[in-house]
C-alpha cells in the first residue's frame, strides 16, 4: 500500500507550495523511496493551455502532451522524473470525465451527485497516478488556499482518503505568519484560522510547515502547537531562503522527512540526503558570473514584474550555466521596448548570451526580431525556443535572403514570404474553433545533422524533445534559407518538419522548434542550455 502525503496552502497563495511539495518528494525520494507527485488545480479549465501566461503563468508541457501547471516542472526538476497527464487535475477535468461517463450510464442509472461521485472521481484519480508510477509515495499538492470555496471537494477528497486508509495518509498545512511592519512582531493568529478552516473540512494537519520572512522562534512553535493542535516538533520552519534548494536543505535541518517516516511507522531505507546537498553546495558556492537576457513580453501583470510565465527557461538557463561552472544573472527584457525605441537594441551588446522563448501572436513581435537581428550581426550566443526559432527564421528571410516582407502567417496571414505558417491539420483543427489541447504537443523524435552545434551538445543523432505549437518552417522555403547559410541542423525522422536551425560560423545560433527548457533537471542540465551557457561564458571571458 502507497502512502499518500496531502499538502495544502493556508493564508495566502504564492508561499511557495509547489517547491515545498517538491522538497518534501525529493527528501523522500533521497531515503530510498519511489516518489511521485500530483498537481490539483481547483480551476475550472480542463487544462492550463488556454488560459493567458500572464494570468496563469508557464503552461509546462509533459513527456504525453499535457498541458498543466507549472509545478509539474518544479516536481520533475526537483525528482528528476517524468510526470504524466494522469498526475494533474483541475476540477474542470474532474467533472468533465464524471459528466462523460453518466452520459454512457457507467454510474448504472444512479443519480450522479457533487457528493460523493466528485469527491470519488478525485480518489480514483489519486490512486491511477500512484499505481501507474508505481510510487511508494504519493504527494499530493491542492491548489489554492484552505478556506475557498473551490476547493471544498478536494478537501473532502483527501479526508475521505484518510478515512478509508488511516494509517496511509498525511496531511501537511503550509501557511504564512507575516511580520506587520507596524507591530514588528510574528503573527500565528491567520494560521490559526486556516487550521480551524481545514478543521471544518474534517481534517487535522499532522505537520505545519511555517512560511515566513523569518525562522519561528520558541514562543511561537508553542502557540502554534497549543491552538493548532499540531505537536511541537511536527511545526517546521520555513522561512525566506536566496535560493529554492535551501528550502529541503532547512526542512532537513528540521528532520522532516524522518518525522514523516515515524509518523507513518515506515523505516528510512538509505540517506543519500548529505551526497546531494554537497552538489547543491558546490553549485551555490559559485561566483563567475554570465549575463544572460531573455527577451519576452509576459512580464507585467499591472504594476509588478513576474517572471513566472518563464519559470522553466529561467531554471534551465540556471542549470545550464551552473553545470559549466558559473551563475548566470538574468534580466528580463520587455521586446514592446524595442519597437519603441529600435536604436535601444544596441544594450544587448552588453550581455553575453541572449534568448527569446516561446509566445503567441502578434505583440512585442518586431522588437524580437530586431533582437535577434542585433545577436546575428554582433555573434553575440542566442538561443530560440520554438516562437523564438521561428522568428529567428523569419530574421534571416529578411536580412540575409532579401525577403523584406518574410513572415509567420500567425503575425500576417497575406505575407509574400510566408516562411513560417500553419502546420496543416493544425489549420482544420482551428477552423473548427478546437483550441484545447489541441496544439502539436508532446515528445516527438528528432534526428540531429552531424555538423551541428546540436550534435555537439547532445553527442548523437536521435534525441527526443517536447513541443508546443502550431506553426513550422515552411518547406517552401527551405532551399532558400539553406542556400544563403542557415542549417536545418534537426528534422523529424520522416524529414518533413525543420525543428532546430542553426548558423554556422556564428559563435552560438540554435533556434529550436521544440521547448527544451522542459527536460532541464536541477543536477541534470539540458545540453542545449550547458552549450548556449558555455558560449556565453565565452564571451564573457573575452570582454
Ligand atoms: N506561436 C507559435 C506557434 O504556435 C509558437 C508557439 C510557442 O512558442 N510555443 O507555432
Amino acid at each position: 500500500m502507497p502512502k499518500y502525503i496531502f499538502v495544502m496552502g493556508g493564508v495566502l497563495s504564492g508561499i511557495g507550495k509547489g517547491i515545498a511539495t517538491s522538497s518534501i518528494g525529493k527528501l523522500l525520494q533521497l531515503r530510498g523511496f519511489r516518489v511521485t507527485a500530483i498537481k490539483i488545480d481547483p480551476y475550472i479549465n480542463v487544462d492550463a493551455g488556454t488560459m493567458n501566461p500572464t494570468e496563469h503563468g508557464e503552461v509546462f508541457v509533459t513527456e504525453d502532451g499535457d498541458e498543466t501547471d507549472q509545478d509539474i516542472g518544479n516536481y520533475e526538476r526537483f525528482l528528476d522524473t517524468n510526470i504524466y497527464r494522469d498526475n494533474y487535475m483541475t476540477t474542470g477535468r474532474v467533472y468533465l470525465s464524471v459528466i462523460e461517463r453518466e452520459r454512457n450510464l457507467g454510474y448504472g442509472g444512479k443519480c450522479v451527485e457533487v457528493v460523493p461521485h466528485i469527491p470519488e472521481e478525485v480518489m480514483a484519480r489519486i490512486k491511477k497516478a500512484g499505481k501507474k508510477s508505481k510510487a511508494d509515495f504519493i504527494i499530493i499538492e491542492i491548489g489554492g488556499t484552505v478556506g475557498e470555496y473551490q476547493n471544498i471537494l478536494f478537501l473532502e477528497a483527501a479526508r475521505l482518503m484518510h478515512y478509508r486508509y488511516p494509517n496511509d495518509v498525511l496531511f501537511i498545512l503550509l501557511s504564512y505568519l507575516p511580520i506587520p511592519k507596524n507591530l514588528g512582531e510574528m503573527k500565528t493568529k491567520p494560521t490559526q484560522h486556516a487550521v480551524s478552516q481545514v478543521n471544518a473540512a474534517g481534517i487535522q494537519p499532522d505537520f505545519i510547515l511555517a512560511r515566513g520572512e523569518l525562522p519561528l522562534d520558541k514562543p511561537r512553535k508553542e502557540k502554534l502547537s497549543i491552538f493548532c493542535n499540531v505537536k511541537k516538533d511536527h511545526i517546521i520552519s520555513a522561512p525566506d531562503v536566496k535560493h529554492i534548494l535551501d528550502v529541503p536543505i532547512n526542512f532537513e535541518n528540521e528532520k522532516l522527512s524522518e518525522k514523516i517516516l515515524k509518523n507513518l511507522n515506515i523505516k528510512s531505507r538509505t540517506n543519500k540526503f548529505s551526497e546531494w546537498k554537497k552538489q547543491i553546495r558546490k553549485y551555490q558556492r559559485l561566483k563567475k558570473i554570465v549575463k544572460i537576457g531573455i527577451v519576452g513580453k509576459y512580464f507585467a501583470t499591472g504594476d509588478f514584474i513576474l517572471p513566472d510565465a518563464y519559470i522553466s527557461v529561467i531554471n534551465a538557463i540556471k542549470e545550464g550555466c551552473n553545470a559549466c561552472g558559473c551563475v548566470a544573472q538574468l534580466e528580463w527584457i520587455d521586446s514592446d521596448i524595442y519597437e519603441k525605441n529600435p536604436l535601444k537594441v544596441k544594450e544587448i551588446y552588453a550581455y553575453d548570451g541572449i534568448v527569446v522563448p516561446g509566445g503567441f501572436g502578434k505583440r512585442g513581435i518586431e522588437g524580437k526580431i530586431r533582437a535577434i537581428q542585433y545577436v546575428r550581426e554582433n555573434n553575440i550566443p542566442y538561443l530560440g525556443l520554438c516562437y523564438g526559432m521561428q522568428l529567428a527564421t523569419i530574421e534571416f528571410a529578411r536580412n540575409i535572403c532579401g525577403m523584406k516582407e518574410a513572415n509567420s502567417t500567425e503575425i500576417d496571414p497575406e505575407t509574400k514570404f510566408p516562411v513560417i505558417h500553419i502546420i496543416s491539420e493544425q489549420a482544420e483543427l482551428l477552423k473548427k474553433k478546437q483550441y484545447g489541447n489541441t496544439m502539436r504537443l508532446g515528445a516527438w523524435p528528432c534526428v540531429l545533422d552531424k555538423s551541428s552545434k546540436s550534435f555537439q551538445a547532445y553527442k548523437t543523432t536521435k534525441i527526443s524533445e517536447r513541443h508546443r505549437h502550431r506553426y513550422e518552417l515552411n518547406n517552401s522555403f527551405r532551399e532558400a534559407l539553406v542556400k544563403k547559410g542557415l542549417l536545418l541542423a534537426g528534422l523529424s525522422p520522416d524529414k518533413n518538419l525543420v525543428e532546430i536551425i542553426e548558423i554556422p560560423g556564428h559563435p552560438f545560433f540554435v533556434g529550436t522548434q521544440f521547448h527544451p527548457e522542459f527536460k532541464s533537471r536541477i543536477l541534470r542540465a539540458h545540453p542545449l542550455f550547458k552549450a548556449f551557457a558555455e558560449a556565453a561564458k565565452k564571451r564573457s571571458e573575452k570582454k
